[in-house]
This record gives structure tokens, sequence and C-alpha cells, in this order.
């Protein structure tokens, strides 16, 4: 398993695991880019959205349920906050395991860089 998102999710790599379910896992970012900087991944390998078959579907809403609660838990939905999902190499994706950013706790500028 070269995927160290599948191996956050296996529990070989450690993450402070700050939610998870069956389906999907929310932990820091390794170097966060605001005072809250959270990623959402499903726990099965889905390389991105544009790789994302039809019974990858369930994983994805599972995942936008996680950001919704990991942004409401910590407090970040009166504030508001920025999710993105970084795709393939024009898109800056770095860990080809799909997953969603959660920023928040400062004003986010657009557009994004
Ligand atoms: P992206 O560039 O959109 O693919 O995002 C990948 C993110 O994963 C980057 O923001 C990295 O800082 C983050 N990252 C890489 N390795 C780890 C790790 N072991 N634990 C937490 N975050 C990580
Ligand atoms: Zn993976």
């Amino acid at each position: 398993m070269d995927c160290i998102f599948c191996q956050i999710a296996a529990g070989a790599l450690p993450a402070d695991r700050v939610y998870e379910d069956d389906d999907t896992l929310a932990f820091p970012d390794l170097r966060p880019r605001a005072p809250q900087h959270l990623l959402v991944i499903p726990k099965r390998h889905v390389e991105s959205l544009a790789s994302t078959q039809d019974d990858d579907w369930a994983a994805v809403a599972a995942c936008l349920r996680t950001v919704q609660r990991v942004a409401r838990d910590r407090g970040l939905e009166e504030g508001g906050y920025r999710v993105v999902a970084n795709i393939g190499s024009d898109g800056g994706q770095t860990v080809n395991h799909l997953h969603w950013h959660v920023l928040g706790g400062r004003l986010m500028t657009w557009p994004p860089g």
C-alpha cells in the first residue's frame, strides 16, 4: 500500500483522527494553510473526483457530510469556511487519494492561486 492516505486510514501512519465513521476520516493537514485546516477522505481508495465511479458516490456524499460535521464541531459555521478539492496536476493535487481541504479561522481570498 503506497498511498499515504490509505496508510493513515488503516492506522499505519499517525494522524489525529478528529472524526471518523465507517466510510470517512478527518485529520489535520500536516502543513496547515489556515488557523484551522483539516482533510476529509474516504477510507476506501479513490484517486480523485476525475476517476470517481458509480459505486464511489455514496462515499463522496459521506465525505461532504463529514466536512459539514467537522466544520460545525470546530465552530466554523458562523464565520464561514472554505472547502477545496484539488484535482490532478493543474488542480494542484499532490496526494492521489480523493480528499477535501476544510479551511477556516481567517478571511479567505478569491481567486485562489
Ligand atoms: P493536495 O495538495 O490537495 O493533494 O493536498 C494534500 C495535502 O496533504 C497537503 O496539504 C499536505 O500538506 C497534506 N499531507 C501530506 N501528507 C500528510 C500527512 N502524513 N498527514 C497530514 N497531511 C498530509
Ligand atoms: Zn489511498
